[in-house]
């Protein structure tokens, strides 16, 4: 039972904890090959390990690649396997997170939101019609000249509260829980260093966006590097002789369906993705990314790649094309579909904390995607914020309360049901 008196502490010790956790710049950094890649995500994972051990769980412990972890022992009687629940500390490197100052706006009044720090910026309901769910509700966003971090430092918050309600009020079942904080995500290595033998058997990320999001699927992802090497020649004689290399890329690419691009797709569309082009008459290369929900999307748009690579070398006599392909994550419903127990039980949660259940498909990847295939589990559950990696994140207090809610009656049923 949640009784007001534990709803009421969820809701002070999450938001407490998030304003304190956003005052330290946890910006990653792709350029930099240190793990984890700046010395911010240090200062929180050691601010956190401090927490962790006054709770107190057990065998905390914050490694030399900035993982942290600990253990609460399971609630008597519990008959479920250890479960994990994880967040990342770092935030997106698209935007500063340096000197975050939240702002605190009560009673919402469905208007245009301004920001202190810079005047331009503004956010309105016509741009982000969700704000206006959360009219009377007290918002939290940034001043204007740095994102927030509720990506996902409002996940950190969350787990972090709901075990502190768990600390304080022994009466709440639970199985035994191994918590996982994590460096690096953004920038794609947060499961890079990870200890398998920390993690519990089953796992939820707390890292989605709108309350009531519930990720049981990710992208089928490939990347292509298409080489194509040609000869060069003065150009005044180059009938008949030159191949141009750059220039046949460029076709190549142009040749590819316009309307498998990210910007004529959404929802269960895949796409090609050109992220760089570059070369001369020699020498080109265009790496792409793939992406589709299904296998056999992907498989049939790298056949296409390889088809028409091949009509090009007929096309350019003595042109070269060669197309590397390789699997960067998978679809992780391939492994959440053997167990619907776990989304089954998140939507359940979700419901009982009085949340309407939103299901859906991420159009990127997760590290519950990795995790999945790591052989633990994880879909992806709503953390609360909007507008990530932007200045005009923003996030509802009622959406921390709600996602620690959640993860208390996720708790709970798996204490009472096991898997
Ligand atoms: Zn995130």
């Amino acid at each position: 039972m949640i009784t007001p008196e534990i709803v009421k502490f969820l809701q002070e010790e999450a938001q407490a904890r998030f304003l304190r956790y956003v005052a330290v710049d946890t910006r990653s950094d792709e350029e930099s090959s240190k793990s984890p890649s700046t010395p911010g995500q240090l200062v929180l994972a050691r601010l956190l390990e401090s927490e962790l051990k006054q709770l107190p769980l057990r065998n905390v412990q914050l490694s030399d690649r900035g993982f942290l972890y600990g253990v609460l022992p399971a609630s008597d009687g519990s008959k479920s396997p250890p479960l994990t629940f994880l967040a990342h500390f770092d935030t997106s490197p698209s935007e500063s997170g340096a000197g975050v100052e939240p702002v605190i706006r009560e009673n919402y009044d469905g208007g245009i939101l301004r920001f202190p720090k810079n005047p331009e910026l503004v956010l309105t309901p016509e741009e982000e019609p969700e704000l206006l769910r959360f009219r009377g509700d007290t918002l939290i966003t940034a001043s204007g000249d740095t994102l927030l971090g509720a990506d996902d430092k409002a996940g950190i918050a969350e787990i972090m509260a709901a075990l502190a309600a768990m600390v304080r009020f022994p009466k709440l079942p639970h199985p035994e829980l191994r918590i996982v904080l994590t460096p690096d995500e953004e920038i794609g290595r947060g499961t890079d260093g990870i200890d398998l033998s920390r993690l519990g058997t089953y796992g939820y990320t707390m890292d989605g966006g709108l309350v009531g999001e519930l990720e049981d699927e990710c992208f089928n992802a490939h990347k292509a590097v298409v080489l194509f090497k040609g000869r060069n020649i003065h150009p005044g004689y180059a009938k008949g002789k030159m191949i141009n290399a750059a220039a046949i890329a460029a076709r190549f690419i142009a040749a590819l369906p316009e309307a498998e691009s990210p910007e004529h797709t959404e929802k269960r569309e895949g796409f090609f993705h050109m992220v760089e082009l570059k070369g001369d008459e020699n020498e080109a290369r265009a790496t792409l990314i793939i992406r589709d929900f299904e296998a056999a999307g992907n498989e049939r748009r790298i056949e296409l790649l390889r088809r028409q690579a091949a009509a090009f070398e007929v096309r350019y006599p003595g042109l070269q094309i060669s197309p590397t392909i390789t699997e960067q994550y998978r679809n992780m419903n391939e492994v959440l579909a053997k167990h619907p127990s776990l989304v089954d039980k998140a939507r359940r949660a979700m419901a009982a904390a009085g949340v309407e259940v939103i299901r859906k498909a991420i159009r990127g990847g997760t590290d519950g995607a990795r995790l999945c295939f790591m052989g633990m589990p994880t879909p992806n559950l709503f953390a609360g914020g909007m507008r990530f990696h932007s200045k005009t994140e923003w996030i509802p207090v009622s959406a921390l309360t709600k996602a620690s809610e959640t993860i208390l009656h996720l708790c709970r049923l798996w204490a009472e049901e096991g898997k």
